[in-house]
C-alpha cells in the first residue's frame, strides 16, 4: 500500500457516505480492473464505499477456533459483478463491497478449511 492510499484511508475515518464514495472511487480508479483488495497487516483497513452499513467491532466475531480476535484480510469489490455478467436489474445480485475477516494469528493456517467471516455492505435500496 502506498502513501496516497494510506492518507486516503485516514480521511475515511468517520466520514459521510458521499466523501466515502468519492474516496473509494478515487482509490479504485487507480486500478479499475481490480476485483479484490488483499491487505494482510496490522494497519490494514477495508476500503468502504459508504459510511453506513459498516460493522462495529462487536459485529465481527472472534476466531471460532482459538477465540482470538479476527482481522480484515481481503475485500471483494463490486467490479466482480461485471465479470460475473450480472445485469443491472433491480433484483440482480449486488453489493457495495464484501469484506472478509479471518483469525489475526492465523491459528488455523495448517487446516484445509478455515472458517471466515464475511461482511456484506449493500447499497441502500433507494440508490439502486
Ligand atoms: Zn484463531
Amino acid at each position: 500500500m502506498d502513501n496516497t492510499m494510506n492518507s486516503l484511508l485516514d480521511i475515511f475515518e468517520g466520514n459521510s457516505d458521499k466523501k466515502c464514495w468519492a474516496s473509494f472511487q478515487q482509490c479504485i480508479a487507480k486500478a479499475p480492473e481490480q476485483v479484490l483488495r488483499y491487505c494482510r497487516n496490522a494497519s490494514a483497513k477495508p476500503l468502504w464505499p459508504m459510511a453506513s452499513g459498516q460493522p462495529s467491532k462487536a459485529d465481527i466475531p472472534n476466531c471460532s477456533y482459538c477465540g482470538g480476535p479476527s482481522d480484515f484480510e481481503f475485500q471483494i469489490l463490486p467490479q466482480l459483478l461485471y465479470y460475473f455478467g450480472v445485469k443491472n436489474d433491480a433484483d440482480s445480485l449486488d453489493w457495495a463491497t464484501i469484506v472478509l475477516y479471518t483469525c489475526k494469528s492465523s491459528c488455523e493456517a495448517s487446516m484445509a478449511y478455515k472458517e471466515e467471516f464475511p461482511w456484506v455492505q449493500l447499497y441502500p435500496t433507494s440508490a439502486t
